[in-house]
């Protein structure tokens, strides 16, 4: 009885979390997205509260000459939530931008927040060189991190579903919070946790890094069917498996990391995975498999894209009565923020 009893009161207390993720609108979202945050989102929508933001003015710090860009991937990232079962009458979706409370809590966290400290973000430091901005980095480029704190924070959320390049993004939260909460001695914003997935970094298919819109090596779950079987023709496997008769690294191979995040028969894949590294299987039949894998996760994704893609004044309807419920929460926690800073004059 005891224990029935605590266990009802640890689930009422997973009920009230409150969530807040978000993508940055710099191209439609692809499988990272789903492995790393998406797919969990469009659980935990029924047990939590959750907020889903279009980044749109992060996206900017490194496409501010490419305004057009950000705008038109509004629209693909929103149709990629409701076509993975993101429900817009459970989950909050809503617009960066136009959500001002979120520019001025970042103006106040800035003064917390020190330019070395900023530098050291290993995330950032790794974005700037991809990004080729060794020399001249914008300021806004910079400071983001500081502005996903008050995306976060604006919203009081304790659970962030992300990959685990956002977990520098959340600490910087977590300094942020604890600095706001001691200096003005309240208890006004809350730390955040983050929540990774079993697939933290999926890599792209050219396996450099993380699969990443940025860096042009993505399956984006809008793909046709002719452009995943062309992507995954082309992708990088083991440099050194040339014939077949040759033993492979799994390792490393991003072949096989797809595989582990989406084919569901593990048993048939550790027996693939053998005998890739014992030799006398070929690169084209892994793949094979992977096309099948993949086509299985991403035909249906992408058949309820279309449906919705059909109506998209009724999407960004969803976005506009979603961006209002946003903007009511912000604008909440920024007036118990100016009254702790003691700026709230009238
Ligand atoms: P950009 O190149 O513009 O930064 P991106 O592909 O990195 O785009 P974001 O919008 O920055 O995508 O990331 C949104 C969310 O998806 C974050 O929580 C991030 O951690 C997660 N994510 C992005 N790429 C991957 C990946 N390859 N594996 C796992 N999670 C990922
Ligand atoms: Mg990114």
């Amino acid at each position: 009885m005891k224990g029935n009893y605590r266990m009802k009161s640890q689930e009422k207390q997973m009920a009230d979390r409150i969530i807040l993720t978000g993508d940055r609108p710099t191209g439609p979202l692809h499988l990272g997205h789903y492995v790393g945050s998406l797919r969990g989102r469009v659980g935990l929508q029924h047990q939590h509260k959750q907020f889903i933001m279009i980044a749109d003015a992060q996206a900017l710090t490194d496409n501010a000459e490419n305004p057009e860009k950000v705008r038109k991937n509004i629209l693909e990232v929103a149709l990629d939530y409701l076509a993975v079962g993101i429900d817009p009458t459970i989950t909050t979706i809503f617009i960066q931008s136009l959500v001002p409370e979120l520019a001025e809590l970042t103006m106040y966290y800035l003064n917390l927040v020190t330019v070395a400290r900023l530098q050291r973000n290993p995330t950032i430091k790794e974005e700037i060189i991809q990004r080729g901005f060794e020399s001249s980095i914008p300021a806004g480029f910079l400071m983001y991190p500081v502005s996903q704190a008050a995306d976060i924070t604006a919203f009081k959320a304790d659970l962030v579903p992300v990959g685990d390049d956002q977990l520098p993004m959340i600490e910087q939260t977590n300094e942020i919070v604890r600095s706001f909460n001691r200096i003005y001695n309240c208890s006004v914003l809350v730390e955040p946790k983050a929540l990774l997935s079993s697939v933290p970094r999926l890599p792209g298919t050219d396996g450099k890094g993380k699969m990443s819109k940025s860096l042009g090596n993505v399956i984006s779950l809008c793909d046709s069917v002719a452009d995943v079987t062309k992507k995954i023709k082309t992708m990088y496997t083991d440099p050194k498996h040339l014939r077949v008769e040759d033993s492979g690294n799994v390792e490393g191979n991003p072949v096989f990391a797809y595989l582990d995040a989406f084919d569901p028969d593990k048993v048939a894949l550790e027996a693939m995975k053998d005998h890739y590294k014992r030799g006398g299987l070929g690169d084209v039949v892994v793949k094979k498999r992977l096309l099948e894998v993949l086509l299985a996760e991403l035909n249906p994704i992408r058949a309820h894209r279309e449906q919705f893609a059909k109506d998209p004044a009724q999407v960004m309807r969803i976005l506009k009565e979603g961006t209002e419920v946003a903007r009511k929460v912000a604008s909440q926690t920024l007036k118990e923020v100016r009254k702790a800073m003691k700026i709230d004059y009238f």
